[in-house]
């Protein structure tokens, strides 16, 4: 059994980590401030405590925590929001970051497993799949301070011997989904279409994502995990799909024939996304078993339930 902290634990995809994590029987904190996440999404089991990552309270708690595993999942999460207010993300996803590192002496550093994204680091890519080598062209501030804690780990991992693993997310999607994230376009569908509501594509609706499935991501962290694996991991499905068929897909799932409507396309948005998450094959045994469709229906069920 291992002691683990989850930062960003009430949130979508860390609640799915903290769920996973304590059914195979380790100990858990989550940290979260309740930003984005919701106490709805805690867990019997997992120990929580309510405080900000940017804290310097948060210092002494984790040291006395002094967890052998560190998921750091929270985050300004928003790209869009990352564009309005450039100071605010660097500061969450930056400086926070940094703060939760700075907890630890050297020597006593946990394992450290940080959740980037494959959807936004690459910025247009120039191959796809994209590879872990293919060059960073973040079009947007949120992917730049993705790639800039990106750097940090690596510094502390040459300096200070953090063992670590990064791992580059593709748009991930399933039940918990908050609509304001990087694949929130599952959620804002979903939500729209049982209200009764159209849901407005932007722009022609022909640009692709990789969306990945939830659970599928936290069964990669609990590998990772489980072999204290090092380095930078995409997590996807190597499978490019247009909000357009996304949407025909979520409206399949729900029993619906709701026609989208269509409005501006978003500045900034990228036209094409996919990730090959090979490296991940090779070093942990990971590779997504949930298709989108299996993934929608799933997803569609609990937002039904809400
Ligand atoms: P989320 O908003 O549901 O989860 C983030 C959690 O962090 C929330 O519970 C929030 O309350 C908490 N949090 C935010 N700021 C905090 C702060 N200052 N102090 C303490 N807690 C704070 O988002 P998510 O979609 O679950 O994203 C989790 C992680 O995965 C993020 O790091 C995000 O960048 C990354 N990621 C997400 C996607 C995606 O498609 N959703 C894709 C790639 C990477």
């Amino acid at each position: 059994m291992a002691k683990i902290v989850v930062t960003g634990g009430a949130g979508f995809i860390g609640s799915h980590i903290v769920e996973r994590f304590l059914s195979a029987g380790h100990s858990v904190t989550v940290v979260d401030n309740l930003s984005s996440g919701s106490l709805s999404n805690l867990f019997d089991g997992a120990e929580f405590t309510e405080i900000d990552i940017r804290s310097k309270d948060i210092r002494p708690l984790l040291r006395s925590l002094a967890p052998d595993i560190l998921i750091h999942t929270a985050a300004q999460m928003s790209v869009r929001a990352s564009m309005e207010d450039p100071t605010f993300d660097a500061d969450v996803n930056v400086v926070g970051l940094v703060n939760i590192l700075q907890s630890f002496v050297p020597g006593k550093l946990p394992y450290v497993v940080f959740l980037s994204t494959g959807g936004a680091i690459y910025g247009e890519q120039d191959t796809f799949p994209a590879k872990e080598d293919h060059a960073l062209k973040p079009t947007s501030i949120y992917g730049l301070a993705k790639h800039v804690g990106e750097e940090y780990l690596e510094f502390w991992a040459r300096e200070f011997q953090l063992k670590h693993a990064v791992l580059r997310l593709a748009n991930v999607y399933g039940p918990r989904q908050n609509p304001h994230g990087e694949a929130g376009v599952v959620a804002i569908f979903n939500k729209k279409l049982i209200a009764g509501e159209t849901p407005t594509i932007n722009g022609k609706g022909e640009q692709t994502r990789d969306f990945v499935y939830v659970k599928d991501v936290a069964r990669a962290v609990e590998s990772v995990c489980a072999q204290q694996v090092r380095g930078v991991f995409n997590i996807g499905t190597g499978r490019e799909t247009s909000v357009n068929t996304l949407y025909k897909m979520i409206v399949k799932s729900l029993n619906k024939d709701t026609p989208a409507a269509y409005g501006e396309a978003k500045a900034g948005e990228q036209m094409r996304s996919c990730i090959d998450a090979s490296a991940a094959l090779k070093a942990f045994d990971w590779t997504p078993e949930v298709s989108l469709e299996t993934g929608c229906l799933e997803t569609s069920e609990w937002f039904k339930g809400q």
